[in-house]
Order: C-alpha cells, then sequence, then structure tokens
C-alpha cells in the first residue's frame, strides 16, 4: 500500500530549527563584495545603511547553523511545513520508469517561497527600530511576500514595481495594497535614479535594475528611517530558504527514496539554493552523489551564456561590486513571460557552486517551458508560476533522458509558487500569442564592454 502514497507532509515540530549556510562547507570561499567607489572588499558599516546588522552578519557568516527565532517559527507554522508530492500522474503522462517529487511552496499566504525569508527579514529589521522597508518587485512575487511579511510586523512597506508588470498586473499591485504596502511604478520621479532613466526614456518600461536603484536610493537617503530588503541573490537570502531542502530531506526518508538529481528555476537563485544546499550538504559531508540543476530561461541566460566576472546589482550603479555570472548590468529584459526570472546577474553562491563544478545549469526556451506547465496542470492539477515551470520543464526532460536509458531515476524539483496571478501569460500561451526569444549574443558583447574595470 505504501507504494500509492502521493503526499508527504510533517508535523509541524518538523519546521527546521536552523537555516543552513553552504559559506561553512563550500571548497573554495565566496570571493569578496567590492566598494562600487574603492573596488575594496566592503565591510559591515558599508552595508549597514541599506541592512540590519544582524542580517549583514548573516551574509558574512561562515557558522554552519543559525538559529531561527521562534517569532519567525512561529510564523512560518501558516504555511510550513509544505508538502512533498510524489507526481505519480506525470509520471504515467510521460511513460517513465523515473519517480519524479515536488516540493511544493505554493502553499504559502503569498503564493510562492519569498515569505521564507521576507518574514526573518521584517523581523530582524523591526528587531533593529526600523519602521518600514523599501524594495523592488517585477512580476510581483517578492512584493507580495514582503507586504505581508512587513503587516505581520507592523511595519510600512514601500514597494518600487517594474512599470511592465504594474500595469500589466493589477491584481498584484491590490495585494499588496491590501497589505497596505504602498506601491509606485518604477522608473518613477519620485527618485533621482528613476528620473535619471525617465530623461533619457520616458517610454521607459522599467526592469529590475532600475527598480532596485530607486529602492535603494530611497533607503539609503531616509536618515536611518527605513532599510532595505532584497527578494533574492544576497547570501542571508538564500540561507533563510534553505527550510525548503531540509524539510525535502525528511520527507524523501519517509518516500524511502533519495533524489538522484534535484532541480530549480534560477533567476536570482534563491528558491534552487532553498532545495539544493542541503543536499549538497550531503554532497560534500556525507558522500552522496546528487546532481544539482538550475535551468534558467534562453531569453536570461545568466550562468549558461554571461560571463563570471565583477557586475553592479542594478542599472544605475549604486550597489556593491558582487562577482558574478552576469549578462551585464545594462541588460533590457526582453519580452519573456517569467518575470521573476529576468535578472542579469545570478546570486555569488549560485555562481560559486557552478564554477566549481558542483550544479550543472541548462536554458530552456519559453514554449517548451509552458508545454511543461501544461502537461503539469494537466496531470496534477496546479496551475505553476511560469518561473516554475522553468523547474518542471527541466525536470521532464530528465524523466524523458530516463526513459530513453531505460533506468529508474529520483527526481526532485521545486515547484516554487503557483500561477495564479500569471494567467494572462496562460492566456497568451493559449491563443499562440508566445514564441522562442533567443537572447541575441550581440546584446552580451556589447553589455561586457560596460562591464566595470575592477
Ligand atoms: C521570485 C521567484 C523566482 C525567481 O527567484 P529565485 O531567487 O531564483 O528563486 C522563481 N519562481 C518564483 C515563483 C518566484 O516568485
Amino acid at each position: 500500500m505504501s507504494d500509492s502514497i502521493t503526499r508527504y507532509d510533517l508535523p509541524q515540530s518538523e519546521i527546521p530549527h536552523h537555516w543552513y549556510n553552504i559559506q561553512a562547507d563550500l571548497p573554495r570561499p565566496l570571493p569578496p563584495v567590492l566598494h562600487p567607489g574603492t573596488h575594496q572588499p566592503v565591510g559591515p558599516d558599508d552595508l549597514s545603511p541599506l541592512f540590519p546588522m544582524a542580517l549583514i552578519m548573516q551574509e558574512v557568516s561562515q557558522e554552519r547553523y543559525i538559529d531561527i527565532p521562534e517569532e519567525v517559527r512561529e510564523i512560518y507554522k501558516l504555511w510550513r511545513p509544505t508538502p512533498l508530492l510524489r507526481a505519480r500522474r506525470l509520471e504515467k503522462a510521460l511513460d517513465t520508469p523515473a519517480h519524479i517529487y515536488y516540493k511544493y511552496e505554493g502553499v504559502s499566504p503569498s503564493g510562492s517561497h519569498k515569505l521564507n525569508t521576507a518574514t526573518p527579514q521584517a523581523y530582524y529589521n523591526k528587531q533593529e527600530g526600523i519602521t518600514g522597508l523599501t524594495t523592488e518587485t517585477g512580476a510581483g512575487q517578492w512584493g507580495t511576500a514582503l507586504s505581508q511579511a512587513c503587516n505581520f510586523f507592523d511595519m510600512e512597506c514601500f514597494v518600487y514595481m517594474v512599470k511592465i508588470s504594474y500595469n500589466q498586473k493589477p491584481y498584484r499591485r491590490a495585494i499588496m495594497q491590501t497589505f497596505g504596502a504602498s506601491v509606485t511604478p518604477s522608473p518613477s520621479d519620485t527618485t533621482q535614479a528613476g528620473r535619471a532613466i525617465l530623461e533619457k526614456d520616458p517610454d521607459s518600461t522599467g526592469s529590475l535594475g532600475i527598480a532596485i536603484s530607486e529602492a535603494v536610493e530611497v533607503a539609503a537617503t531616509s536618515g536611518g528611517k527605513y532599510k532595505y530588503a532584497l527578494g533574492s541573490v544576497l547570501n542571508h537570502v538564500l540561507t533563510h530558504q534553505t527550510v525548503i531542502g531540509q524539510e525535502c530531506l525528511k520527507q524523501m526518508e519517509l518516500a524511502d527514496e533519495y533524489p538522484d538529481v534535484v532541480i530549480g528555476p534560477t533567476g536570482g537563485g534563491s528558491n534552487f539554493a532553498g532545495i539544493s544546499l542541503p543536499f549538497l550538504h550531503e554532497n560534500l559531508r556525507n558522500g552522496k552523489k546528487t546532481r544539482l540543476l538550475g535551468v534558467e530561461p534562453a531569453a536570461c541566460p545568466s550562468l549558461t551564456r554571461g560571463k563570471y566576472a565583477y557586475d553592479f546589482g542594478d542599472t544605475a550603479g549604486m550597489t556593491p561590486l558582487v562577482k558574478m555570472y552576469t549578462l551585464g548590468h545594462d541588460y533590457v529584459p526582453p519580452p519573456l513571460h517569467a518575470g521573476g526570472l529576468r535578472y542579469h546577474g545570478m546570486a555569488s553562491i549560485i555562481c560559486e557552486m557552478y564554477d566549481q563544478g558542483l550544479m550543472e545549469a541548462a536554458a530552456i526556451p519559453q514554449m517548451e517551458t509552458f508545454s511543461a506547465a501544461l502537461a503539469f496542470a494537466r496531470a496534477e492539477g496546479i496551475v505553476p508560476a511560469p518561473e516554475a515551470a522553468h523547474g518542471i520543464a527541466g525536470a521532464i526532460r530528465e524523466a524523458l533522458a530516463a526513459k530513453e536509458a531505460g533506468e529508474k531515476r529520483v527526481i526532485l524539483f521545486n515547484l516554487c509558487g503557483h500561477g495564479h496571478f500569471d494567467m494572462s501569460a496562460y492566456d497568451a500561451y493559449l491563443g499562440n500569442e508566445l514564441s522562442d526569444y533567443e537572447y541575441p549574443q550581440e546584446a552580451i558583447d556589447a553589455a561586457m564592454a560596460n562591464l566595470p574595470q575592477i
């Protein structure tokens, strides 16, 4: 009978008590983050206008485990532990001998994994007397999560939302406003960074890089009242997401299997890190040999086609310089219905994993991604976020390869969010309005010429 189980749940007592910090186990340490003016390694004081000291210390911590505050665990109980499911109906549809498991983070109140880090970020800021947070959002998942977290801790929330998403996703904006956030379409005339962009291009539809510049500026010039929160990329964000993989380790044990490959979509790298880092720990410390596969859109191929070099995190060049696989900070997002994956760079931790040969990466085109999303939705009954569909497409490729090879492969992927606010993208796909888009080599070459000289 155990053979027919499709869902593995853990009791709330199994919500992890700590986050796992990969910095304790990386064979080679992360490259230093550099000051944009002096090109010297940044210290805690350089970052303190933007982040609370507790998060800055987590950013550079070499401790393997970081305690999760009890107040944060209490809020995690609203949706954690999240379920692990075996995609038996998808296996059947693909006629594959592979066993496919997925961790479902779409059960969180914000509909994605982002609340896992928004909650502790708001908590630590509140602890240090900060009254409000500024941030950017692209597709809206991060802004939604942060506005919920700020609401939990009775803080203000200022969201700069990429203008094209602001116009295309009025319900995302309304959710953030429901939780009390103030939402501004970016580029806006409320900041110097926004005004500079609008002067050059009054019709700019915005980008994550521009919105980051605006949110950073507002926090940095608030006289210490507000700080800035980032939903991906930074070490502490990836660390917070490791609750996902820690739960998976226990749930795979319940299923009496162990993954041969762990897969997740990669935008800034946080949900992929969340599911894969605890398995990387097993690889590095306990002799396991799980393959880790990050899947990015062919339209934004930072890992597979970007250059590993120091670059700015934003468009205006206000952030510290981070060594990362980058398409260039002046990257202009192409028309692509996976807003959360349109970032020019990638988390430092993921870049080092890739560079050190600890993970693999694949770039998958938009049409294959939506086709995978539909196959998954029709088999499993969940409409995935277009970002999450990249992980599904990767898992389907693996399952078909297993079939080809005639081997039973155990595949685990992160279904990091549902797509209920992305139905216009599905509408476009079903109406045959979407096509593939390969990011042009000339655009990459041109952007590489604009990288800061280190
Ligand atoms: C934000 C988001 C992403 C991309 O960010 P990562 O840091 O790479 O996880 C992917 N999927 C969903 C559902 C998101 O909300």
